[in-house]
């Protein structure tokens, strides 16, 4: 969000990639066979680094997720991380999960963290479907584990909220509705937990089969909620471009553990960019025009266990404020 007084942006998302290039499993939707970089677990002097860095900007960051290009339970010191992330006062701490390494002891170390927001990524109701779509996941495993997760949230007295996410596609659609009321009927409205519908999508160019994936055709979204919301670091500390870039090969950043963040998050491409944006000129940003990540997010719902629908939440808010903004 743009500060009148300084003139600056600041991201309200930050991404924080404590594990980089390194996974359980091997999804047909992820940009994971363009990876190029080293699989690496982020050291601690560069953790804290980059917490530091952005310390001077704590009232304006509204969540820092800890994962970007890997599973963030394979960080042994996850739970410490988080832990230390909210001694220093981040709020919104959160991850998201493939839930293959969600055991009893991993979960233990994020509750008593105080993790605010677990993400598990679930894509069927059936087996045989979830593992089409994630090899590597076994089904019965992960949703065990997520069901063990809701009972030791309760015997912890933790408030982590647990949010179940599909990623629409061709291979699921159809067991949208019976996955949507199955883990409905497991989750709990007083923890805010909901369960995420969202539309698969093309990873900048880096998902070569989005087309055949894709359940929605195209949709004019102009504007890209991440890029002007978020901010990445990957686990060497260096800085991405926008949720796309995978290899940190977009634009040249330098590298959030030696640089001020935000001076990085005011670089004169992220100027361009936003300003093609607000001027609704996406289609000339040579590396968004082919990009569905923008439409993927405007086509968000969530659906709570208490029967509230909430459409397009994230994608037309952002929208909303960065026009207010401007
Ligand atoms: S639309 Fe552009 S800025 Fe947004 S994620 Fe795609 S490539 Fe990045």
């Amino acid at each position: 969000m743009k500060s009148n007084k300084e003139d600056l942006y600041y991201p309200k998302h930050i991404f924080i990639e404590t594990v980089g290039s390194l996974c359980t499993t091997n999804c047909i939707m992820c940009s994971r066979d363009k990876w190029t970089r080293k699989p690496l677990i982020m050291k601690d002097d560069i953790y804290e680094k980059v917490l530091q860095g952005f310390m001077p900007y704590l009232d304006k960051i509204e969540k820092v997720s800890f994962f970007n290009y890997g599973e963030p339970l394979l960080d042994p010191m996850i739970g410490p991380r988080i832990a230390r992330a909210r001694e220093l006062g981040f709020r919104g701490t959160g991850i998201s999960t493939n839930a293959t390494e969600l055991s009893e002891d991993k979960a233990k170390s994020l509750l008593d963290a105080g993790l605010e927001a677990l993400i598990c990524s679930i894509d069927g109701i059936e087996a045989a479907t979830h593992e089409k779509i994630r090899p590597g996941a076994k089904f019965n495993e992960i949703v065990d584990n997520i069901l063990n997760f809701i009972e030791l949230r309760k015997q912890h007295q933790a408030r982590t909220r647990l949010i179940v996410r599909f990623t629409a596609q061709q291979l699921n659609i159809d067991e949208w509705p019976a996955f949507k009321d199955f883990w409905l009927s497991k989750l709990d409205s007083s923890y805010n937990d909901i369960v995420f519908f969202m539309r698969v999508h093309s990873w900048g160019t880096a998902n070569d089969d989005f087309k055949s994936q894709d359940t929605f055709g195209d949709g004019g979204a102009y504007i890209c909620p991440d890029f002007l919301t978020k901010q990445y670091i990957f686990a060497d500390g260096s800085a991405a471009f926008c949720c796309a870039d995978c290899n940190g090969t977009f634009k040249d950043l330098g590298n959030a553990a030696f640089n001020d963040p935000i001076e990085i998050y005011n670089k004169a491409v992220f100027k361009k960019y936003r300003q093609y944006m607000q001027k609704g000129r996406i289609n000339e940003l040579d590396l968004c025009r082919e990009c569905s990540i923008p439409m993927s997010r405007c086509n968000i719902v969530e659906y709570s266990p208490n029967g509230s629908v909430n459409k397009f939440e994230m994608g037309k808010k952002f929208i909303e404020d960065f026009l207010k903004s401007c």
